[in-house]
C-alpha cells in the first residue's frame, strides 16, 4: 500500500530515502530547514559498499559521472615524513569489490540525489523548519505553524535531530561528544599545482596519522574542476561551537600540525577560508517512536566518527533497507512492526561501523612510541592479507568478531543492503516471491 510519507532533512539520508520510497510508489514530501540545498562541508569518500548502495538506488551512473574517472592511489601515511604505512593502487577497489573508491564534494553528491528525487516525483520544500513532531497523530509542525499529517514520518535531520529529541529520545545518552573537531579546507587545484612542494598532494588520497591529529588529503572534482579537499582532525578547539560550523583561526592549525610534512604548512599559507566543526556520534537506544510511525535514519540515528569514511554509505544503506521494510507493510497498522524490523536489521551493522571508526580514531592519533610502531606493523599486515586473494563474492552477513578478522572487509565492502534486508525480512514476515 502506498503511504503518505514526510521526511525531515535533505542530507544524504533524507534524499536517498525519498528516492527509495518514491521508487516503491509511496507519496513522499521532504522538508528542509535551510533556504537552499546545503553546500557546506567538503569531501566525502564513497567506498565499494556505498557505491553498490547507490547502484541499488538507481543513481550510480549519474554519481560516477560527477565524480569523474580519474583513479587515485590511496593509503595511510606517516605524518612526519609522508612515508607510506599502507599503499593501495587506484584500481584495487574495483578489482576486489566490484565498485571503485570515489571522492566527491558533499554539495555535488546532494545535488545528484536532489535531481533524482525530483525526477521520481518527490515533493521537496526548502525553508521549512520542523519544530515539533506529534507522535499520537503522526504530524509534523513547521516553524510557520503549518501542520502536516502523514502515515509515516522519517527523521533524517542529522546529529542534532529535532525528530529524535521530540518524538523518540531526548536522553543525553543519545549523543556522544568525541572532543574532537574537524577543520575543513578546499583549495583549487591550480593553486596546489602552482607550487612543486604542494603539487603531489593532488595525486593521491591519504590519511596522515599523527600524534592526537590526523589529516585526510582527498582530491575531488567540483563543478568540473579538481579541488584539494583536506580535513584536519584535531583536539577540541576554542573556536568550535556546538551544532554549527565557525571560521577557524589558522594560528591554531599551525600549532596542531607543526610537526607534519612541511607542505601542509604551505597549504595553510594558501588557504583563505576554513571552517571548524565538532565531531559528534549519536547512539539512541530506540530509532522509533512509542506509537511506532516515526523513525530516524542516517546521522540522526547513528552518526559515526569520520575516520573510516562510512557515514554517508550507512545513510544510503538505511534508505534501501527502509524501503524494503515498508514493502512488507500492507496497511498503516503494520508500519510499527516493519520499522522495528528496520532497526533490528540496520543497528548491528551501524553500531559495528561506529565502534570500528572510534577505535580507528584512537589508533590514528597515537603518540609516537611502541604502540604506534605496533599499529603501523599491524596495518601493513592487514593490508597485505586483505588483498591477497580476490573476494569470492559471498556476502558475509554475520558481524565479524574483530577488524583483524579476514571477514571484516568482505562484510563491510561486500554488503548489499537490498539482499541482506530481504533475507532478514523473510525470516520475520511473509516470504516475498519477488514477482
Ligand atoms: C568530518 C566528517 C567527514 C566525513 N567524511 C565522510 C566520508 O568521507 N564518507 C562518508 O560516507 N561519510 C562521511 N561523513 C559522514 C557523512 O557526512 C554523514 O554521515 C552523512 O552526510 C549523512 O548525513 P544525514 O543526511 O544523516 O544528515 P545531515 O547531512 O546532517 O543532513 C541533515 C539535514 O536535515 C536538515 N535539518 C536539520 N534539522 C531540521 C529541521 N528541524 N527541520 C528541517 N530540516 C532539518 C539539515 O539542514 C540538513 O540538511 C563525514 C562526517 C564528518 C563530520
Amino acid at each position: 500500500m502506498p503511504f503518505k510519507t514526510v521526511i525531515v532533512g535533505t542530507g544524504i539520508a533524507g534524499l536517498a530515502a525519498g528516492i527509495a520510497l518514491a521508487d516503491k510508489g509511496h507519496q513522499v514530501t521532504i522538508l528542509e530547514a535551510t533556504s537552499k540545498l546545503q553546500a557546506i562541508g567538503g569531501i566525502i569518500v564513497v567506498q565499494a559498499n556505498g557505491n553498490r548502495a547507490l547502484d541499488r538506488l538507481g543513481v550510480y551512473k549519474k554519481f560516477a559521472e560527477v565524480c569523474g574517472t580519474k583513479p587515485l592511489p590511496g593509503g595511510v601515511r606517516r605524518y612526519s615524513d609522508g612515508s607510506d604505512i599502507t599503499a593501495r593502487k587506484a584500481e584495487i577497489f574495483t578489482d576486489q569489490w566490484g565498485y571503485p573508491f570515489y571522492t566527491i564534494h558533499r554539495a555535488d553528491y546532494q545535488q545528484v540525489l536532489w535531481e533524482t528525487a525530483k525526477e521520481k516525483g518527490v515533493t521537496l520544500h526548502l525553508g521549512c523548519r520542523v519544530v515539533s513532531v506529534e507522535d499520537e497523530t503522526t504530524t509534523v509542525v513547521l516553524r510557520s505553524g503549518e501542520r502536516i499529517e502523514a502515515d509515516l514520518i522519517i527523521g533524517a535531520d542529522g546529529v542534532k535531530s529535532t525528530v529524535r529529541t521530540i518524538a523518540i529520545s531526548d536522553s543525553p545518552d543519545a549523543i556522544r561528544d568525541c572532543k574532537l573537531d574537524v577543520t575543513r579546507v578546499n583549495l583549487p587545484s591550480a593553486i596546489v599545482r602552482s607550487d612543486p612542494d604542494t603539487s603531489p598532494a593532488m595525486d593521491y588520497i591519504a590519511l596522515f596519522f599523527g600524534p592526537q591529529t590526523t589529516i585526510a588529503n582527498v582530491p575531488i572534482r567540483r563543478g568540473g574542476e579538481w579541488v584539494l579537499g583536506i580535513d584536519y582532525i584535531h583536539p577540541r578547539d576554542e573556536n568550535s561551537a556546538d551544532g554549527y560550523s565557525k571560521p577557524q583561526d589558522f594560528e591554531h592549525m599551525r600549532e596542531y600540525f607543526k610537526d607534519f610534512v612541511p607542505f601542509y604548512q604551505k597549504i595553510m599559507d594558501y588557504t583563505e577560508e576554513a571552517n571548524v566543526w565538532r565531531i559528534i556520534e549519536t547512539m539512541p537506544k530506540s530509532w522509533t517512536s512509542k506509537k511506532g510511525r516515526v523513525v530516524i535514519i542516517g546521522d540522526a540515528a547513528h552518526a559515526v566518527q569520520p575516520f573510516v569514511g562510512q557515514g554517508g554509505a550507512m545513510a544510503v544503506e538505511d534508505a534501501i533497507c527502509l524501503a524494503e521494510c515498508l514493502d512488507r507493510a500492507e496497511t498503516i497498522d503494520d508500519i510499527p512492526a516493519v520499522l522495528r524490523a528496520f532497526q533490528e536489521i540496520r543497528e548491528p551493522r551501524c553500531k559495528l561501523v561506529q565502534d570500528w571508526s572510534a577505535a580507528q580514531g584512537q589508533r590514528a592519533t597515537l603518540l609516537d612510541g611502541p604502540m604506534q610502531e605496533k599499529r603501523d606493523e599491524m596495518l601493513k599486515k592487514l593490508d597485505t592479507e586483505t588483498f591477497r586473494e580476490p573476494w569470492n563474492r559471498v556476502h558475509v552477513d554475520m558481524n565479524p568478531d574483530s577488524i583483524m578478522s579476514s571477514e571484516w572487509e568482505p562484510w563491510l565492502q561486500g554488503h548489499d543492503a537490498f539482499i541482506y534486508a530481504n533475507k532478514e525480512l523473510d525470516k520475520r514476515f511473509r516470504v516475498r516471491t519477488h514477482e
